[in-house]
């Protein structure tokens, strides 16, 4: 390995890595008007999403929500309306869980003490490190996506950067580096650097600050680090249909109660037909459609005790949850019977409800391009002329 660790390249390094940030950082609307609060929203939403999705959605939360003591005193369903399309909710409901908890324990003011911001929900080393440093200019170190493979890089690491071992040695190498003067600045010129320079797919090393001490620039090994992941994550093919079931211009949905996929968010009627495909390469087609549809409508009496008769909506997308692939075929009634069981959860609601309750990703889609598509041409037909 080479090195970087000496004192005199550090000092360099941690000098190249400033100049590089005050002429090149991106202009985002949380590094103006910087406090912990506002970090730690723009930190979250960032986990696993693109700093171009998220800045309308982190200029929007902290408009409704300027302060901590805004948020703990928030519904969560707001909350949630708020993160709709950002995915991952349990992010937010982790965050309105800490605010509540900083309302609580430490009167509204975000915590500054390290140990303290770990013990917040939602918080681990790097984001603690994240806020701190940024916010509050404390010496932590940081290693996450980008830096991850930054540092890999950096240190010529050939083996996968996700291995327990090889996880030690990037924080160890994080915490030699990072200065005691602007550690907020170098922590997010390295996040910086590693995603618009150090990039996965063709690195611009000539554009690099740190290019001259790199191995992996030296030596071409931009291929072939980071190393791929040791174990692949096993996917499975899920079956699923979403049920539209209208009743006088209202239609079926239910509030998915704790412990289930999106908890807190609503949701239509939905039906796995998963065990019932028997060849999963061939997936939906070993049924007839006859058959599914006579499977979906006893499945929808089971689950909401009201009798349907389905027809196939030309909506169909395949999607991914976690370690889910999902087919997800659509389904309408306008026919509908019975009364809604007792227990189910399930409730009528207006199409303005719809639009208004935060609902799930793969719902909203529904229901923005066939749901609202087929009112707004009802709606045109009916108000057309008589010729
Ligand atoms: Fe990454 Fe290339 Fe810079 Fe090395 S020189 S850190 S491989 S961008």
């Amino acid at each position: 390995m080479p090195l970087w660790n000496a004192p005199p390249y550090v000092a360099r390094m941690q000098r190249q890595v400033l100049q590089w940030f005050t002429s090149q950082a991106r202009d985002l609307p949380w590094r103006q008007n910087i406090s912990p609060y506002r970090t730690w929203i723009s930190e979250i939403m960032l986990q696993q999403t693109q700093v171009t999705t998220v800045i309308d959605y982190w200029k929007r939360f902290v408009q409704r929500f300027p302060t901590v003591k805004a948020l703990a005193a928030a519904d969560e369903s707001e909350v949630l309306k708020l993160w709709e399309g950002l995915g991952y909710y349990r992010r937010a409901r982790q965050l309105h869980a800490a605010a509540r908890q900083i309302a609580e324990r430490h009167a509204g003011q975000f915590p500054t003490s390290y140990d303290d911001v770990l013990a917040l929900p939602g918080i681990g080393r790097y984001t603690a490190g994240a806020i701190l440093s940024i916010s509050t200019n404390q010496s932590l170190p940081i290693l996450e996506g980008n830096t991850i493979r930054l540092y890999a890089r950096l240190l010529g690491m050939k083996t996968d950067p996700t291995r327990s071992d090889n996880q030690k040695e990037l924080w160890k190498f994080a915490e030699s580096i990072v200065p005691s003067r602007n550690p907020g600045d170098f922590n997010q010129g390295l996040m910086e650097i590693g995603s618009q320079v150090c990039r996965l797919k063709s690195p611009d090393c000539p554009a690099c600050p740190l290019k001259s001490r790199c191995p992996t620039f030296q030596n071409q090994w931009q291929d072939i680090i980071p190393a791929a992941k040791e174990k692949r994550t096993q996917y499975e093919s899920r079956f699923e249909t979403i049920a539209l079931i209208e009743r006088r211009g209202k239609y079926l949905c239910r509030l998915v109660p704790a412990g289930q996929r999106w908890a807190g968010l609503w949701d239509f009627v939905r039906i796995d037909l998963t065990d019932q495909i028997h060849n999963i390469d061939v997936g939906y087609q070993t049924l007839d459609e006859q058959r599914q549809r006579q499977l979906l409508e006893s499945r929808v009496q089971e689950t909401t005790g009201l009798e349907t008769q389905l027809s196939w909506t030309p909506w169909t997308i395949r999607h991914g949850v976690t370690r889910y692939r999902i087919q997800l075929r659509s389904v309408h009634s306008q026919r509908v019977q019975g009364r809604i069981k007792s227990a189910s959860g399930f409730q009528w609601l207006t199409l303005h409800q719809v639009q208004e309750h935060p609902f799930n990703v793969t719902a909203r889609k529904f229901c923005e391009q066939y749901l609202l598509p087929l009112k707004q041409q009802a709606t045109a037909q009916r108000t057309q002329p008589r010729q």
